[in-house]
């Protein structure tokens, strides 16, 4: 029987998820974000193709690391941890000092000095997770966060966790519940590619259940400058604006790839450039603000279109995986600045260009 009021992926697709009695499900409603079809932006790319958006960025903490974060947490909890802990570059952390939070535990972050967006570091702040700032990057921070999890009794949530990748596979469901079917092309941006693996995993379970026929080609797109999957070899110093998906060497690689050759679809690699203008040019056209590292989707999907890779009628669908919020810093760098204006009625009305 389903639930009479929305409370959460957990509640609403069970039957598709490790098993969890209901004292202990730690949950703040996420999922069940809106899939927006694009008015716009597809006449100016592709007026032939159909493109939709998940907007992940309507989840509780604002990405979509919360449906990984409720199952993690909700197991921790059942398993009777106190604590958890998690390397992050930013979102993993917000999500994770807050459904910690809710649970009434405590949660320790570990965060790539200097490279995390402002929003992201206060919400953890925020939500008293003890934040430590490490004098490295994502991927050091990640190996001295597995180690302390082995070592003590502290929950770890990062992607690893495999109850983060069941809870994060429940974006697929909803698309498919909505669609009626899965899309031709999915696409993601890729990180840690825990992501595109869960996505992937999402579709398979449905479609062997019954609930759709088809399965869509998975295409993921990573930032050039910290490309491992495309260039098939750790990148030591990983670097891009979008520090969402700023990883060398991903937890999920190897998934990754299985989801890319299964489906037939790919990962390529995008330039800071090319993604910077498809997140202006999603705001400024679709009225959707995402950060920089969801943007590179319609990035990708611009550059591919350019080669001629779509055919009439292909339905896309592409993750908007967290809030433009998150990031002001950057979207004030890519707009043009407000412009001073004297305060009187004539000046106003000369800037407006009404007179
Ligand atoms: C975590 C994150 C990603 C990357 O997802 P992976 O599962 O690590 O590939 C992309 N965008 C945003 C906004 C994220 O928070």
């Amino acid at each position: 029987m389903q639930p009479r009021k929305y409370e959460g992926i957990i509640k609403k697709y069970r039957e598709f998820l490790p098993e969890i009695d209901d004292e202990f499900i730690i949950s703040i409603n996420e999922g069940n974000t809106p899939l927006i079809k694009s008015r716009n932006v597809y006449k100016i790319i592709n007026p032939d193709i159909e493109i939709y958006f998940k907007y992940e960025g309507l989840n509780p903490t604002g990405s979509f690391k919360d449906r990984g974060m409720t199952m993690a947490v909700s197991k921790a909890v059942a398993d009777g941890s106190k604590a958890i802990i998690c390397a992050s570059t930013g979102n993993t952390s917000a999500a994770a000092a807050a459904y910690a939070a809710r649970a009434g535990i405590k949660s320790f972050v570990l965060i790539p000095e200097g490279k995390i967006a402002m929003g992201k570091l206060s919400q953890a702040l925020m939500h008293g997770s003890v934040v430590m700032q490490i004098q490295g990057n994502f991927d050091d921070a990640l190996i001295i966060a597995k180690e302390i999890s082995e070592e003590f009794e502290v929950t770890l949530v990062n992607s690893v966790n495999p109850y983060r990748i069941e809870g994060q596979k429940t974006a697929s469901f909803e698309i498919a519940d909505e669609l009626g079917k899965a899309p031709d092309y999915h696409i993601l941006p890729v990180g840690n590619a825990g992501n595109i693996t869960a996505y992937w995993n999402g579709y398979k379970e449905y479609k062997q259940a019954g609930k759709i026929q088809n399965l869509p080609k998975m295409l993921g797109f990573q930032a050039a400058g910290a490309a491992p999957i495309v260039l098939n070899h750790i990148v030591k110093e990983p670097h891009t604006i979008a520090t969402a998906i700023r990883i060398g060497n991903p937890a999920s690689w190897q998934k990754a790839v299985k989801a890319k050759e299964e489906s037939g679809g790919l990962i390529e690699a995008v330039t800071d450039e090319d993604l910077l203008s498809a997140y202006a040019l999603l705001a400024r056209t679709e009225g959707i603000f995402c950060e920089p590292a969801s943007a590179i989707t319609l990035a990708g999907l611009i550059q591919l279109n350019k080669r001629g890779f779509f055919k009439k009628g292909d339905v896309c669908v592409l993750t908007l995986t967290g809030h433009g919020l998150k990031d002001p810093q950057n979207a004030i760098k890519v707009s043009s600045e407000p412009i001073v204006v004297p305060c009187d009625k004539k000046s106003v009305l000369k800037t407006m260009e009404l007179i």
